[in-house]
């Protein structure tokens, strides 16, 4: 039996790899640093796995960006744009960071390459690019490379590359007239080339990952994968191919992965536990040689694995294929958990309780070997290793940190009563309107301003206990007051308080709500040398306190016009967290909808009479088949209703959403029932409304038509444009006028004009209005 991982996380235990790129990018490192720099990661990497007793370690998981766009230059889909810069070097920085991030320099102005969600995970690629006429060959010596580097240090790896079929799913076509999956004629031979040079150089375990396996395919793709291996297995001989698939079942395609002529398979059990016995009892796979790889322990949490739920399998898999057909394995790359827990040493934030709950990725190596030790032992069960593991989730079960019983009763007590209005928006929108007197064509903004450089001091300087909380307070009030000044300064009809006070839309929350604990070094890759740091959702979630009502009052006491109270939604701060493990997500999320209720609840006491609650993360939290869609939406939009439904017929409840994809889930979005959504607009110009004009979506909505993930300021005569746009598609008293997301990462400057110009817009349509109606 072999332990085997699938993958490490390539940021560093302090983000080295950021810290060193981000150098590089400003010249401030020259290249050969920045190699080094990895090449320090690389090592520490491979060396915490082997002294971990990992038999399978992987290279070429590594990657200075992306390791989708590692492919693209390992099989020379270059883009044309770039070409100017290849030189016929693939492996040259400038054309690889060229490609990530775009590149301005030497009189030349080459866009990004899009970048987009991997499957359901929180890191973003680098979507391949493809013509028509696409030509590969093999390309960059990356792979190689990372293979002779660890092979110096003494470790003999098993690089990693992702699979033919996969690799072209995850492209896109830049042309009309073909589909992308034709190109596998052409790709095969780069990837045959590839696995001959590698045997050549004594690799002798592959891992080639095609997680598109877990997904619905059709029959063509299917084809494709019973082509694409059909033909590599040719090197089955020298060459043991390792093929994963990860975050999901294989469903109808599990016959097809056990007859593709491969090494082994693997299977993600902490998605896929089902699929364990169908696999072992498939009287060909039984009888074959082939190994299956266990993927036992989760590398999209952050929880010890329960060896009790885990030795079972192990169990029964090697007693129909025996010891020597078993791979121990992660369930996926490791790539989605932080680096290493013992960094949260006593004097962070993580409560030490809390923290003898958790494992991140160094100590899932341990827990790889703990298992395969466990697994040859009859009497395990008696082991000190066994014991004391079962000793921790005996500990969390029954700790008082984890169960809060009246938030449980409460949840119980949810009925569909507390998912509804009271009255259907054709009602209640007419109290709104008289009660809240807004223009036509009303405008407002998402809610952030400007997160400045000395905000950001500010707050750090506060944590750091260099100033008092009435200092710090101060600060943020005069920012707030300056903030509601201008917006009436400007003639914004629904105005918000800026959110000086929040460092992260969830991370804001969390730190106020009970049941959530932070890390200080739990970062992971979010794309390129972005890391982030999820909140850690390990209890009963609880409102103890007032979160927003402090500073939504301060502002709406300074002003006339309506002011917004601005609530991250219980869908968003579930998907942008680690979710505890002992219970449904869906559970989870009924508890933060109850809090966020509450909040609600409080604002609407406190005077504030339109309240937004953003669900952005609201589609990422789709689930990658189909079939379980329809059981997500149910749950997320009923959380969605009772954190926003508990209100009067004349309190306005908002939701934000800044993606464009609604046509898949507009019913939902519906059901949502929010009496206006805003939405980003601007980039698609409007495209995406057809959505809404099909499906006669029935209340307000705010297209947004400045464009915020730009410094450019877009004009009068633009916005207008745009808003005509709408206004073919939607009724114009539906309409609203705003930005496309929060202002946080925008300068003042370029602000304050786009947001002038888009009150200008507003009143031009409102006298457009009048002369027709005269
Ligand atoms: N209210 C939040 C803001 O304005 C919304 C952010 C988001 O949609 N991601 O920043
Ligand atoms: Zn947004």
């Amino acid at each position: 039996m072999k332990t085997n991982t699938l993958g490490y996380p390539r940021i560093g235990d302090h983000r080295e790899l950021k810290r060193a790129c981000e150098k590089f990018w400003k010249g401030e490192i020259s290249e050969s640093q920045l190699r080094d720099d990895a090449k320090s990661v690389k090592s520490k990497n491979w060396f915490t796995q082997k002294e971990a007793g990992i038999d399978l370690i992987p290279s070429n998981d590594f990657s200075f960006y992306d390791q989708v766009l590692d492919m693209s230059l390992l099989v020379g889909a270059i883009p044309d744009r770039f070409k100017t810069l290849q030189e016929n070097k693939a492996d040259s920085l400038a054309l690889y960071f060229a490609m990530a991030r775009g590149y301005q320099q030497n009189g030349l102005d080459i866009t990004a390459m899009e970048m987009t969600k991997w499957f359901d995970t929180n890191y973003h690629y680098i979507v391949p690019e493809f013509s028509a006429n696409q030509q590969f060959s093999l390309q960059s010596d990356k792979i190689v490379a990372e293979f002779e580097e660890a092979k110096v240090l003494g470790i003999i790896t098993k690089p990693v590359i992702i699979g033919p079929v996969s690799y072209l799913l995850l492209g896109k076509e830049k042309e009309a007239g073909f589909h992308r999956i034709t190109l596998l004629e052409k790709l095969l031979p780069v990837y045959d080339a590839l696995l001959q040079k590698l045997s050549d150089i004594g690799v002798q375990h592959i891992q080639i990952d095609e997680p598109y396996l877990a997904m619905d395919l059709s029959k063509e793709e299917q084809n494709a994968f019973q082509k694409a291996y059909t033909s590599l297995s040719r090197h089955n001989e020298k060459l043991a191919l390792h093929l994963t698939s990860y975050f999901g079942a294989y469903q109808q395609n599990l016959t097809l992965a056990l007859n593709l002529p491969v090494k082994s398979i693997h299977l993600d059990l902490t998605k896929a536990g089902n699929e364990l016995n169908q696999i072992i009892t498939n009287a060909d796979f039984k009888h074959s040689e082939k190994q299956l790889s266990l993927g036992v322990v989760n590398g999209r949490n952050i929880w010890k694995c329960n060896y009790a739920y885990a030795l079972p399998y192990i169990k029964e898999a090697t007693k129909v294929l025996g010891n020597e057909r078993v791979l121990l394995s992660s369930s996926c790359s490791l790539l989605h958990v932080p680096c290493d827990l013992e960094l949260e040493n006593n004097t962070t934030a993580l409560n030490p309780e809390i923290k003898s709950w958790m494992a991140f990725a160094k100590q899932k190596l341990n827990e790889l070997y703990d298992l395969k030790q466990l697994s040859t032992d009859a009497n395990y069960q008696d082991s000190a290793v066994y014991l004391a593991n079962q000793k921790v989730f005996s500990n969390r079960n029954n700790s008082l940190q984890l169960h809060n019983y009246a938030v449980k009763d409460e949840v119980k007590a949810l009925t569909k009563h507390h998912t509804q209005r009271n009255t259907s928006f054709s009602q209640r929108s007419v109290l709104q309107r008289e009660h809240l007197k807004l223009p036509d064509f009303p405008t407002t903004t998402i809610g952030s301003f400007p997160q400045t450089a000395s905000i950001r001091k500010n707050r750090a300087r506060f944590r750091k206990g260099e100033i008092n909380k009435s200092q710090y307070e101060d600060y943020i009030a005069q920012k707030t007051r300056d903030a509601i000044h201008w917006q009436e300064d400007i003639g914004l009809d629904v105005l918000v308080h800026g959110e000086f006070e929040r460092n992260d839309m969830v991370e804001y929350f969390g730190e106020l709500l009970e049941g959530f604990a932070f890390t200080r070094f739990g970062w992971v890759q979010s794309y390129g040398s972005r890391c982030v740091k999820p909140p850690i959702i390990f209890g009963d979630v609880a409102h103890t306190q007032e979160m927003t009502v402090q500073w939504s009052t301060y502002a709406q006491s300074l002003t006339e016009k309506p002011v917004k109270g601005m609530l991250t939604g219980p869908v968003t701060i579930l998907q942008w967290s680690f979710v505890r493990d002992d219970q449904p997500r869906a559970e989870t999320c009924k508890q933060i909808a109850l809090a966020i209720r509450k909040e609600v609840a409080a604002l609407e006491k406190a005077g504030i009479h339109i309240i937004q609650v953003d669900e952005p993360a609201l589609r990422e939290g789709l689930p990658l088949r189909k079939s379980d869609w329809k059981n997500y939406l149910q749950w997320a939009v009923d959380a969605f209703k009772i954190a926003s439904s508990g209100v009067q017929d004349s309190t306005q409840i908002h939701t934000h959403m800044c993606y464009s994809e609604f046509n898949d889930i507009i019913e939902s979005i519906a059901a949502m029932d929010a009496d206006v959504i805003t939405i980003e607009c601007s980039r698609s110009q409007m495209e995406l409304l057809d959505a809404f004009a099909d499906f006669q979506y029935p209340n307000d909505i705010g297209p947004g038509v400045y464009d915020i993930h730009s410094p450019r300021v877009p004009s009068k005569e633009e916005m207008t444009e745009l808003l005509e746009k709408a206004k073919q598609v939607i009724a114009s008293d539906k309409l609203w006028v705003n930005p496309d997301c929060g202002l946080k990462t925008r300068a003042w400057e370029e602000t304050n004009v786009a947001l002038r110009n888009m009150v200008a817009t507003a009143k031009g349509l409102r006298e457009e209005k009048t002369l027709i109606n005269d």
